[in-house]
């Protein structure tokens, strides 16, 4: 977890990679849905563009088809995923289904002038669209309201790790490893 634009999506690959496991991105996920114009993907498109959280039954679902995948039996790393109270309740209920728990879940932090910046240099090397600065305003909005609660909720399971997001790219990674040993 963490707010748009702080490295979940360039951590997870490096976590990915240490412990060759599968990542699933939900923000990946339905973008393939957009570009392969799926019956997902032409329901995600608007709210993705808007800024807006794409409807928590639609992320359920896919990661309930996701998760009874092959590739998933040695480990996963959820990127984007959960990012509401509902959806995190979803997974748990997904997980007991299917004999996996999740081991921790890490918030990864940072300054929130300095995500903007970052954000904006990003929509615009990789064209996507919902990383325009108000767009980004609103993501940040979101996440505050819907999805910083869960910081809380996973810190009552017992298994919430909280790192700096600050930093180079392999120091942040080896303070996640450090975090999750
Ligand atoms: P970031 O973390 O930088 O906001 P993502 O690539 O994870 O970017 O997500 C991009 C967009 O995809 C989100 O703004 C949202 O519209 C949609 N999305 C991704 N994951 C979820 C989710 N779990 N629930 C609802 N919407 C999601």
């Amino acid at each position: 977890m963490g707010p748009p634009g702080v490295g979940k999506g360039t951590q997870a690959a490096c976590i990915e990679k240490h412990f060759n496991i599968i990542h699933l991105s939900t923000g990946e996920i339905l973008r393939d849905e957009i570009e392969g114009n799926t019956r997902i993907g032409k329901q995600a498109k608007g709210f993705i563009d808007l800024g807006q959280l794409v409807p928590d039954p639609i992320l359920l679902d896919i990661i309930e088809i996701r998760l009874v995948h092959d590739d998933c039996k040695n480990g996963f790393l959820l990127d984007g995923f959960p990012r509401t109270l509902p959806q995190a309740i979803g997974l748990d209920k997904i997980l007991r289904d299917c004999h996996q728990e999740l081991d921790c879940a890490i918030s990864l932090k940072a300054d929130e002038d300095e995500l903007v910046g970052r954000l904006v240099l990003r929509g615009k090397e990789l064209g996507r669209s919902d990383d325009s600065k108000e767009i980004i305003k609103k993501r940040q909005n979101i996440y505050w309201e819907q999805t910083a609660p869960l910081i809380d909720f996973y810190r009552g399971k017992g298994f919430l790790k909280e790192v700096n997001g600050i930093g180079e790219i392999p120091e942040i990674t080896n303070r996640i490893l450090e975090a999750i040993k």
